[in-house]
């Protein structure tokens, strides 16, 4: 409801600093976007703005909607100096879950006879669904290895290409992961689930360049009008959601022991300077290169399929951003840079042009930012804006967001009726579950173009090509 906020402008809203909240509450979105959006929204950002040494607001990005502890498209950045903490929740259970966008060198029309074929072979090579389980079988000290190196463990492994990793987050492998961290039982659970996909939200993607908002960023990430790309969107699977269920429980234990009152017991969290909040650090990075590496795998085995089915494809990736993550990070912060740990939880980092971390093709557009839409709509490829920065630790939106729960859905659709329609509009589906597309129907999102128009309006990242769905892979 609109009228539980501030407004500030035509798209930020505020919940004013109020009872045990340490700074206020911002949400991104224009008002049509609040009106639809679950109400819940507005209570956990305002339980997140109460957590200790929280900097600045506790954020949440236009495609927010309510999620475990932390909404999902929710911000909130941590002073370790000021008794800031680390939030299992805040990072969400499928740790560094992401998305990449190849381009493919290829136009539509040579793309249209293969498609069929494509879309069977992508099917059958891909590993997808639930417990779906992989060719790749990890003994102890290559997990170990793995869980160190991430995308760079999988190129030197022979999946992918070095150049690969300079179109990745952290160069494809993120610091300070602590192996040792990570539970045995996080290592069963992912010992043949390496370059799989998952199931239901999880998806890979063939898409067309369908509009061009901004040439120069366009020309600078390699997108044409017409032109087929891939997108890719998975994470750690088992493991990070073992680490993120085991976590969780410590810091819910702990909670009274370090002094933390929670306003909700989702929200449990730790100190970043204490042992479990060091030591849950360590597995989640570990998490981030679990979840690289399998993007990195998926990305193989996907020019695979297009080496046996359209030789002359050429897959480039554009970039590889996560969605739930807590980095370390330095920011300006009323004129003062400090170091904050950064959550984004179902949001994405957007970083504006000039960043140091970007590559250098990026230096003039920003970073490519990856928006999901859903499979029958459309998805967006947004560039970070220098506004971000200051507007929300530079992060912007990860997708369109749900609207409804999975079980509304599928009291709503029914797969193959979806399916059926999709094709009728020139969209392949293959999936291994129809239960699974019902939960994904295009109608159970928001508007996608609202939430970027929003997050464009917002400054949080600026429209620069959008995309329609050709085949889609659904987990
Ligand atoms: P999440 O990371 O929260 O699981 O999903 C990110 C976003 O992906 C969702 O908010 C949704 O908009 C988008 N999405 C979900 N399924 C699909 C799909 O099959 N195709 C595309 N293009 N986007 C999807
Ligand atoms: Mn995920
Ligand atoms: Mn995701």
């Amino acid at each position: 409801d609109p009228d539980r906020f501030t407004q500030l402008d035509a798209t930020t809203w505020q919940i004013p600093q109020q009872g045990n909240m340490r700074v206020p509450g911002i949400l991104y979105a224009d008002r049509q976007l609040i009106s639809d959006m679950d109400a819940k929204v507005w209570e956990q950002l305002t339980n997140v703005a109460a957590l200790p040494g929280i900097v600045q607001a506790a954020y949440a990005m236009p495609d927010a909607h309510w999620g475990y502890g932390f909404p999902i498209g929710g911000v909130a950045a941590f002073d370790p100096d000021q008794g800031g903490v680390v939030s299992a929740g805040g990072v969400g259970f499928d740790i560094s879950c992401g998305v990449r966008t190849l381009t493919t060198g290829l136009s539509v029309d040579e793309l249209q006879p293969h498609r069929e074929t494509l879309a069977d072979f992508l099917l059958y090579r891909i590993p997808a669904g639930v417990g779906s389980t992989g060719r790749i079988r990890l003994k102890d000290a290559e997990m170990t290895a793995m869980l160190e190196g991430g995308a760079d463990w999988a190129v030197r492994q022979g999946y992918g290409r070095r150049e690969d990793l300079e179109r990745i987050e952290e160069h494809g492998r993120m610091a300070g992961a602590v192996p040792e961290a990570v539970s045995e039982r996080a290592r069963k659970r992912q010992r043949d689930e390496m370059g799989t996909l998952g199931s239901g939200n999880h998806y890979l993607e063939v898409q067309a360049v369908s509009e061009i908002y901004d040439p120069e960023a366009a020309t600078a990430f390699g997108l044409q009008p017409d032109a087929v790309v891939v997108s890719i969107h998975c994470g750690s699977r088992g493991l990070g959601h073992q680490i993120g269920t085991e976590f969780l429980r410590e810091m819910a234990l702990s909670a009274q022991q370090y002094h933390i009152r929670l306003p909700d017991r989702e929200l449990a969290c730790a100190p970043l300077n204490s042992p479990l909040g060091e030591r849950y650090l360590g597995a989640m990075r570990a998490g981030i290169n679990c979840a690289l590496a399998n993007r990195q795998i998926l990305t193989h085995l996907t020019r695979d399929v297009f080496a046996h089915v359209l030789p002359e494809a050429d897959l480039q990736l554009i970039y590889d951003v996560s969605h739930n993550t807590c980095k370390e990070e330095t920011h300006t912060v009323g004129g003062e840079k400090r170091r904050l740990f950064v959550h984004r939880k179902g949001a994405t980092r957007a970083l504006g042009p000039g960043h140091p971390d970007l590559p250098e093709a990026f230096l003039d557009s920003g970073q490519p930012v990856l928006i999901g839409g859903s499979m029958g709509t459309a998805s967006y490829v947004l560039a970070g804006m220098a506004t971000s920065e200051g507007r929300s630790f530079a992060s912007a939106c990860h997708g369109a967001g749900r609207a409804m729960s999975r079980h509304q859905a599928t009291k709503r659709w029914r797969g193959e009726d979806l399916i059926d329609e999709l094709a009728g509009r020139g969209i392949i589906i293959r999936s291994h579950s129809y239960r699974g597309v019902a939960e994904e129907a295009p109608g159970a999102y928001k508007d996608v173009s609202a939430v970027v128009e929003a997050a464009e309006q917002a400054g949080l990242a600026r429209k620069v090509a959008r995309l329609r769905p050709l085949i889609c892979i659904k987990g």
